[in-house]
């Protein structure tokens, strides 16, 4: 708010990116009958790019030259915008081009940061066509805000940003298992949720991260040699090989590799040690190894009608993470996801569920199970660590 929000210009242009697969495959014709003949009406000028397969956002925004655009709009579920931004991240004028204000159309079946977006406008709970005009609305009116992102960093050497969400286990899982539902749009999450709770897993890994209170240590780039912090530090000891092939056995690593110069350009992170290292002392390590679910999420919302971190805000420099651990009951996961469409999950006092607001984190799994996912998109199960950077992107708010 305040001094920090901007206006689009008017009249403006705008690039719009649109996966004619996302959701139940209706964006385009939503695109046309609904979105269309309010840009007209508020003077704002677009390109309409399909996008063919996936990556194609990424590349296009990649190689395209920006100085056409005031805004970059995304028609899609969460992924395109996901594939947008690491697009960005990846041109050498990244530090200018995340000034350009993004902006989401909900058409997809995983729409969280359009509802995350909605509620922080204080307009209640919209899912469906209701929830595109109002995001339509908001690309309408202009008003654009800093939002903060999530450098991640996987074990194999890749380096990816995120806007919404990093997961783990059981969440995870239901947003991949629940892809054949698609048709179903947002309620295939509901449909993956019960059907998964029949054969409820185990997930086994380390868990670590930088408490949001934690004052940083007077000199910050000691790294510790200590392991007070760290129960079971011999497991820190990792060997060559690929951890994404499953035939291998547990806690296995690549070697790491340089990041390519290109992605993220000469952003820092710092608050994060390499793989090698234990995590930083000051950190705390999370005594349970056996989870159901792990979610770091950075907005509100994990789905359009699923209100996981209900005080997070888009630029609040922090990762609400949250943990189920073994033992919780199924029933008690019914009733978990059932108050959180309303955002009152942690008022159960479920002793299972725990949730710390943290600035930075390290998941090392220790054994290669399911997949991780990305604003919903599947990472291969590996070794993430990530840490927010404040305001590093800006969005088109209500
Ligand atoms: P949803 O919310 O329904 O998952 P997303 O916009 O998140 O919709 O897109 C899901 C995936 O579809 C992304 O991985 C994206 O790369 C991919 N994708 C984009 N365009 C196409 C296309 N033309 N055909 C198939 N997949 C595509
Ligand atoms: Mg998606």
């Amino acid at each position: 708010a305040g001094a920090t929000n901007g206006l689009l210009p008017r009249p403006c242009r705008v690039m719009v990116l649109l996966n004619p697969q996302s959701g139940s495959g209706r964006a385009l014709p939503l695109f046309r009958s609904q979105v269309q003949p309010m840009l007209t009406e508020a003077n704002i000028a677009f390109d309409l790019f399909v996008t063919e397969k996936p990556t194609h956002a990424w590349d296009l925004v990649r190689e395209e030259d920006m100085s056409r655009w005031d805004a970059l709009v995304a028609m899609a579920g969460d992924g395109l915008l996901y594939e947008m931004i690491n697009g960005i991240m990846e041109r050498p004028d990244w530090r200018s081009v995340t000034q350009k204000p993004l902006c989401i159309l909900p058409g997809g079946s995983g729409n969280a940061l359009a509802a995350s977006l909605n509620h922080y406008a204080g307009k209640g709970n919209f899912v469906k066509e209701d929830l595109l005009i109002n995001c339509t609305y908001f690309l309408c009116k202009g008003l654009h805000e800093p939002m903060d992102l999530v450098s991640l960093r996987t074990a194999s050497g890749r380096r990816l940003f995120s806007c919404l969400s990093f997961g783990w286990g059981f969440v995870s899982d239901v947003d991949i298992a629940s892809e054949r539902y698609r048709k179903l749009g947002s309620a295939r999450f509901t449909v993956g949720t019960f059907q998964l709770l029949t054969t409820l897993q185990v997930y086994k890994g380390r868990l670590s991260y930088l408490p949001a209170d934690e004052q940083s240590p007077a000199s910050d780039s000691s790294f510790p040699t200590g392991t007070q912090n760290c129960p079971s530090a011999e497991h820190h000891q990792h060997h060559q090989g690929s951890f994404d092939n499953g035939t291998l056995p547990v806690r296995i690593l690549l070697p790491p590799v340089p990041p390519s110069p290109r992605e993220g350009g000469d952003l820092e992170d710092s608050l994060l040690v390499p793989f090698e290292q234990p995590v930083p002392k000051h950190w705390t390590v999370v005594p349970e190894e056996e989870f159901v679910s792990i979610v770091c999420i950075y907005q509100s919302h994990l789905g359009a009608d699923l209100i996981l971190a209900p005080n997070a805000k888009l630029c609040d420099d922090a990762i609400h993470l949250f943990y189920l651990t073994a033992g919780v009951s199924r029933m008690a996961m019914v009733k978990i996801f059932m108050a959180m469409e309303r955002g009152t999950h942690l008022t159960l006092n479920n002793p299972y569920l725990h949730y710390v607001p943290v600035k930075a984190f390290r998941l090392e799994p220790l054994e290669p199970k399911g997949f991780m996912t990305v604003d919903g998109e599947v990472l291969a199960c590996q070794p993430v660590q990530g840490q927010i950077h404040r305001r590093l992107t800006r969005i088109i708010s209500g």
